[in-house]
């Protein structure tokens, strides 16, 4: 045999003991015979670099770093699901689908809904080539890297592929696996994670493909997509992608009639605790491929299928105390602090209590049993009592703030109550801080949310225009603040001046204006000031402002000790000007690498990063080989200048970068 034939045989035969492993769940070697023909075959792939297949088994223990996930657009769209709640939400849409399809008998594919997050994996020729997230359902991340590190996703398909197609699935996180991860986290002293679900969905975008390798993650597929596929129905699409060497539950079922749709699903609401990964209902998908086309799609989702979804699971505990949290607005949040308890495979000890309405009508008293339900949310929530642990002492909800002493408002109609010292009540000082730097935000690279209570605590800012008069001097003698971690400091704060000034408006944490509102705003009154003058009936006529936005901006700039502070972050050079940018689309900087590099007249950086993209560039995020151009504003770093000049990169402005997309 030679080198290559070796290779090519360790290769083949890895991948069969893979299958047999994490798909099959049978094993036929044991682990060591497993780790020395792996050896093997790394040891051979190391001497002979020529024969390098970035397919090869040998690559799933990661070790490449994505630093900016690409965004890509899906060929065929992701959808999302309909929701059905009842049998007769089932029958309803079984007589919709009949209703169009005339008189035709249909059968049901039955799968579980797989809860975790969803991927399109791409095949060619049997190989894996290509693996993004669901996104907006249109576009989403190219998680390749990440995949491929997951054992019982097929690097190499078994014969009888189709040349291209998709398959759609749900990067899950068995609970045993969970648990371990948890177990491990404890041992370190760390915080748990809270569910396998968000555990699963943000392993998805780690940098390093090496610590995804580590997680015990799997990959169920249910969905294979494509033009002319050899397949007539949804349980042959099934069958096949097994065949090929996915995996795929065994408990999907062909269903003949609606009934045992229903059969389905009464054993898996009985059964599911039994599975070993997290189940939240079942989808039930008309078989037939030719029906499922001429039935289409909604705006939304298919109307060819439909979620049953399981009520959620409840456990009952004994309720141990009530905390108050105030955040950044001032909003008032029950939280109850419950004895441990077992639910939908992860611990809970703290529960939402929502508001004084909901504990007075629930009439829930510390020291009662209470129930406790998990939804989709992460964050569990009492729904009531199951047995009156407290005959005495009903809960009486906090008048004053548990942070400053201030009387709580509840104003008409809201559910919370606030603490209405905006200007004096700590959380809500330092909340409004942490929101402003934070990375949609101003985004200041160097400074964490802990930084900002320290900083608060030691008497240094009290509003987020306090930041820009920080010196080093005061910051380096904070408790555990080295050197060169104040350095970051100082510059990241600097260099937040560059923020676009929609970013800034979102930043002022003004009550009801997240980033799509701040982003109107910016484009409409183009500066702060235009702004701040605009009164009720002119912010209205701004598309989706309505009234409260519109009085909660008014009541914003009305207020003195904004204006003041306002007035000192202009000084400081923050960005109050909306800098309308050449939006250009086109394929001018196709495959082209760009690092940007220094501070801007004329674009923001998220504005250059924009534009590069949408002008079929890439953003590297730092100067290589492989970099084309390094666009550079003004204080760009000596050793990146000295860096792109030894690799003989083109280093261009950002008024030749405006004529390279603009022709
Ligand atoms: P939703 O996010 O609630 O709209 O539900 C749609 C999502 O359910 C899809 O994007 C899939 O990621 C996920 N899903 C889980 N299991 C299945 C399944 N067996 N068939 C189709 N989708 C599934
Ligand atoms: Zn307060």
């Amino acid at each position: 045999m030679t080198v290559l034939e070796t290779i090519q045989a360790l290769r083949a035969e890895l991948n069969v003991h893979n299958h047999n492993y994490y798909v099959l769940d049978n094993p036929t070697i044991s682990d060591f015979d497993f780790d020395t023909k792996l050896k093997q075959l790394q040891d051979l792939e190391a001497d002979n670099p020529q024969f390098f297949d970035e397919n090869s088994p040998s690559q799933r223990v990661g070790g490449s770093i994505t630093k900016n996930f690409n965004t890509v657009e899906h060929e065929f769209r992701m959808y999302s699901l309909d929701n059905s709640y009842s049998k007769e939400d089932l029958l309803d849409w079984q007589s919709r689908c009949q209703k169009i399809l005339g008189d035709v008998s249909l059968e049901f594919t039955c799968e579980l809904k797989y809860d975790g997050a969803s991927i399109s994996i791409t095949y060619e020729n049997g190989k894996l080539v290509k693996a993004v997230t669901r996104g907006d359902g249109f576009k989403g991340d190219d998680v390749t890297n990440n995949i491929k590190t997951i054992k019982s996703v097929p690097l190499q398909l078994n014969a009888g592929f189709p040349d291209k197609f998709e398959i759609r699935g749900e990067i899950i996180l068995p609970f045993s696996g969970f648990e371990k991860m948890n177990q491990e986290l404890l041992e370190i002293g760390e915080t748990p994670y809270a569910n396998p679900r968000n555990t699963a969905s943000g392993s998805l975008k780690l940098q390093d493909s090496a610590e995804v390798a580590k997680r015990p993650l799997e990959c169920l597929l249910y969905s294979m997509i494509g033009n002319n596929l050899p397949i007539n129905s949804q349980y042959e699409g099934l069958e096949l992608s097994r065949k090929l060497g996915f995996k795929v539950p065994n408990e999907s079922k062909l269903a003949k009639s609606i009934d045992e749709v229903f059969e389905f699903i009464a054993y898996w609401d009985k059964h599911r605790h039994n599975l070993p990964y997290e189940t939240d209902g079942v989808v039930v998908k008309i078989n037939n491929i030719h029906f499922q086309e001429e039935l289409g799609y909604t705006a939304k989702s298919p109307r060819w299928a439909m979620a049953y979804k399981f009520k959620a699971e409840q456990v009952s505990t004994i309720l141990q105390s009530i905390s108050y949290q105030v955040g950044r607005t001032g909003a008032i949040t029950p939280v109850a602090n419950l004895e441990p308890v077992q639910l939908a495979g992860t611990v809970v000890k703290r529960a939402s209590l929502h508001n004084a309405d909901q504990i007075a009508k629930l009439d829930i008293r510390i020291g009662d049993e209470v129930f406790v339900e998990k939804g989709g949310e992460i964050i569990p929530k009492i729904i009531g009592v199951a047995n009156r642990g407290n005959q005495e002492n009903p809960t009486v909800y906090i008048t004053t703030c548990p942070e400053c002493n201030t009387e709580l408002i509840r104003s008409e109609g809201e559910a919370n109550h606030y603490c209405p010292n905006f200007y004096g009540c700590p959380p809500q000082i330092i909340g409004r801080i942490q929101h402003f730097i934070s990375r949609k935000a101003m985004d200041i690279d160097g400074l964490g949310g802990e930084t900002v209570a320290l900083l608060y605590h030691a008497g240094l800012v009290k509003n987020y225009a306090d930041l820009y008069d920080l010196k080093k001097e005061q910051v380096v003698v904070l408790d555990r603040m080295a050197d060169k971690s104040a350095d970051n400091l100082i510059s990241g704060i600097e260099k937040s001046k560059q923020i676009s000034f929609e970013s800034v408006l979102y930043a002022l944490g003004i009550r009801y204006v997240g980033e799509t509102v701040a982003k109107k705003l910016a484009k409409h009154y183009k500066n702060i000031d235009n702004l701040a003058k605009a009164d009720l009936l002119d912010l209205v006529t701004v598309d989706e402002i309505g009234e409260r936005i519109a009085q909660s901006v008014m009541d914003f700039f009305q207020n003195s000790e904004n204006q003041i502070i306002i007035n000192r972050l202009k000084e400081v050079g923050v960005q109050f000007e909306h800098n309308e940018v050449s939006t250009s689309v086109s394929n001018a900087l196709q495959g082209k690498i760009f690092v940007v590099s220094g501070v801007f007249e004329v674009f923001s950086r998220d504005d250059l990063k924009k534009a590069i993209e949408d002008n079929g560039g890439k953003v590297g995020s730092s100067i290589s080989a492989k970099t084309n151009y390094v666009i550079a504003g003004a204080n760009m770093g000596p050793a990146k200048l000295e860096k792109a000049k030894q690799l003989k990169i083109e280093i261009i402005d950002e008024y030749q970068f405006q004529k390279m997309i603009n022709g």
